[in-house]
């Protein structure tokens, strides 16, 4: 591997580190922004002078630089999702079970439940605390990365049957994560919040916490082929949009790069926040000027992870469509429109591709198996513009811990500059 390629590889480790939450993602994304000059907008802020914005509601990011550019200019769009599969914290969550303090979770997405079990976990989200004035509310970021708590799984002495007839996990019964010892309900959940938010706990009026494994990502494999992280699905994409945006902004061009990155793909986009909601449309037709644009020439790459053809199981995968790692981002197509992919928008990436040297791959799923989906319909039925939907390819897609190739991502990164800037 290239030193560049595994300096953007460290570089993503970074980045899935810095954001256990989707709202941990949107403020490192914006880190980076603001270091190369964007500036912030509110939601309801008028229209502005052309320049490097973003703007974010919770664990969404909508940023763009119109700086140089035409009124005319087509707008090139990356559009990407802060949310993973994971455990959230119940409202009333603090219970005692033989001698064991445990915190009650619900399911969030589609986790690969067994890969929550044996290991450790962390803390993170955000709260809203009551901001000194007892009618207002302040939002603060929390995070606990030390081994808090633990799902242990049932000794097989206990379960004889497991390897043979797979494990069965109850999500209400089997999921609470143990936190500590103590026979009574001591109500410590909150306490625990307000300590990360540095407030009393009579001050934590609400929040929305997770857990998240708590083991750094990394370069895995003999030669450092791969990267071993949890949530690459999608922070790899938030990570690589964002990266190409600031490459763009710098850039010579006659198009607009916006970066779209949206929560609560992983159960449906259907809130203010998520690819389904009016986030979007409204930064492109208030900040945008999305009527003075041309639509058939703006192009909207909806990017998300891809399922790599597995070694073990490769009849699960349609045989004339194999995918590989750091073998190139991933084109993704489905003839029930579960992905956005058309032939015209295929055909500007294949360009893009050949202009910048990347290889591309093609993923179908096989006719008897239904695929997943992603925004890319979404966000083309909501935005009217062609959409392509692609991504990096992947093993172990919504577990705790995921796996992709090493060089893939930066040939991702190098891609998005090329469609954002030509
Ligand atoms: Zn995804």
């Amino acid at each position: 591997m290239s030193t560049t390629a595994n300096d953007r590889a460290l570089d993503l480790c970074r980045y899935v580190d810095a954001s256990p939450s989707p709202y941990h993602a949107v403020q490192e994304s914006i880190r980076r922004l603001t270091a190369v000059g964007f500036t912030e907008l509110h939601l309801d802020d008028p229209p502005t002078s052309p320049g490097r914005r973003f703007l974010r509601s919770g664990g969404a990011l909508v940023a763009w630089s119109t700086e140089d550019r035409p009124i005319d200019a087509p707008v090139r769009i990356v559009a990407a999702h802060t949310d993973s599969p994971n455990l959230r914290v119940k409202p009333r969550p603090d219970h005692a079970d033989h001698g064991f303090q445990r915190v009650a979770v619900e399911v969030y997405g589609s986790p690969l439940l067994n890969s929550w079990l044996d290991r450790d976990l962390g803390l993170s989200g955000r709260v809203m605390v009551r901001d000194g004035d007892p009618s207002t509310v302040r939002e603060v970021l929390i995070r606990e990365d030390r081994p808090v708590a633990r799902i242990p799984q049932l000794a097989i002495h206990l379960d004889r049957g497991v390897n043979e007839n797979g494990l069965v996990l109850d999500p209400q019964s089997d999921l609470a994560p143990v936190v500590g010892l103590g026979d009574k309900n001591l109500g410590s959940f909150e306490r625990i919040l307000a300590d990360l938010a540095g407030v009393d706990t009579t001050d934590v009026l609400a929040w929305d916490a997770m857990f998240h494994e708590v083991v750094s990502a990394t370069l895995a494999g003999l030669n450092g082929e791969f990267v071993s992280a949890p949530r690459l699905d999608d922070l790899l994409s938030c990570h690589a949009g964002t990266e190409a945006l600031v490459a763009a902004s710098d850039a010579a061009s006659a198009v607009v790069p916006v970066l779209a990155l949206f929560d609560h793909e992983e159960v449906g986009s259907q809130s203010p926040t998520g690819a389904a909601g009016p986030l979007l449309p409204r930064v492109l037709s208030r900040h945008l000027g999305q009527t003075e644009r041309p639509i058939d020439s703006s192009l909207v790459l909806s990017v998300d992870g891809a399922h790599c053809t597995h070694p073990s199981r490769s009849h699960r995968h349609d045989p004339e469509h194999s995918v590989r790692l750091n073998a190139g981002p991933v084109l993704k197509i489905n003839a029930q429109a579960r992905y956005a992919s058309d032939a015209p928008g295929l055909a500007t990436v294949r360009l893009a591709a050949e202009r910048a040297g990347i290889s591309l791959q093609s993923f179908v799923s096989r006719n008897d198996m239904a695929c997943g989906s992603t925004i890319g319909p979404a966000l083309s039925t909501r935005t009217g513009l062609r959409t392509v939907d692609l991504g990096v390819a992947q093993l172990a897609m919504h577990s705790a811990r995921e796996f992709c190739g090493s060089s893939d991502p930066g040939d991702l990164r190098t891609l998005l500059i090329e469609l954002l800037t030509y």
